[in-house]
């Protein structure tokens, strides 16, 4: 088995925990690379730590609009520790030996509205991502077509958009575009990302747990193992057999992350 998670939060509280159980289970499962995404300079350096101690964790590091992230935690009562955005920009210009990828990134205009600051702190990170020559796995909140009209600035061709939510159009553009698209465990009950499903191709899938979040089963906090419900269901839609689809994706990652 090859499966690939390339979108998890494995610095979260709710799961960092139980991390060495939570590694054996994704492993039982056949899964062989974690792209565990920071959002701002502690989890950064989380993701860095579970990188090198499991050897299927992969570090990526970014910085979420930061607008967002502290109304999102005001929401979820915990405090985040400030730190200076360019100081962690140059860190990760500075150790790019060190992680596989740029994310999370991107633009929320759901829970920040300063898109400005956001549009410049991601620039920045974008210039980087094409100068180490690495994927950048993008969000959009509320804030789809900026974000692909953004996109159009630069010729990056190692664009995952995660958990894009924006409607057919501008799923069909960004396909136009040879942007990768994430798809997430909730993909079991979401019409929305069984769509998008339908419209991209194979070739620009990828697979992702985005957990603790999006679990496939109610009851359950999400976690890397759950990646095979994608995988499933993507088979399903695409009527495939699920091991094709798992080797198609896990070559799209390679292709992409490697
Ligand atoms: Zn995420």
């Amino acid at each position: 088995m090859v499966l690939v998670d390339i979108h998890a939060h494995l610095d979260h509280h709710a799961i960092y925990k139980d991390i060495d159980a939570i590694i054996s289970r994704a492993k039982k499962a056949g899964v062989v690379a974690v792209v565990t995404n920071g959002i701002n300079k502690e989890t950064n350096r989380i993701s860095l730590e579970l990188a090198r101690k499991h050897d299927i964790v992969k570090a990526s590091l970014g910085i979420y609009p930061p607008d967002a992230l502290d109304r999102e935690c005001d929401v979820e009562g915990f405090e985040l520790k400030p730190f200076d955005i360019d100081e962690e920009i140059e860190f990760m210009n500075s150790h790019p030996n060190d992680f596989i990828s740029f994310g999370e990134v991107g633009l929320d205009l759901y829970n920040g509205k300063d898109v400005k600051m956001q549009k410049e702190i991601l620039s920045k990170i974008m210039r980087l991502a094409i100068k180490q020559d690495k994927p950048i796995i993008l969000h959009s909140r509320k804030a789809e077509r900026e974000l692909l009209e953004f996109l159009e600035d630069y010729k990056h061709k190692k664009i995952v958009l995660h958990c894009f939510s924006g409607r057919k159009h501008l799923i069909r553009s960004g396909v136009e575009k040879n942007y990768f698209f994430s798809v997430p465990t909730n993909i079991v009950k979401s019409d929305h990302f069984q769509r998008l499903v339908e419209m991209v191709p194979i070739t620009r899938l990828l697979t992702e747990t985005d957990a603790p979040y999006l679990s496939p089963y109610q009851d359950k906090l999400n976690e890397p193992a759950y990646v095979a419900e994608t995988i499933k269901k993507i088979a399903e839609i695409k009527g495939m057999d699920a091991r094709e689809v798992e080797n198609n994706i896990y070559l799209n990652y390679k292709k992409l992350f490697e």
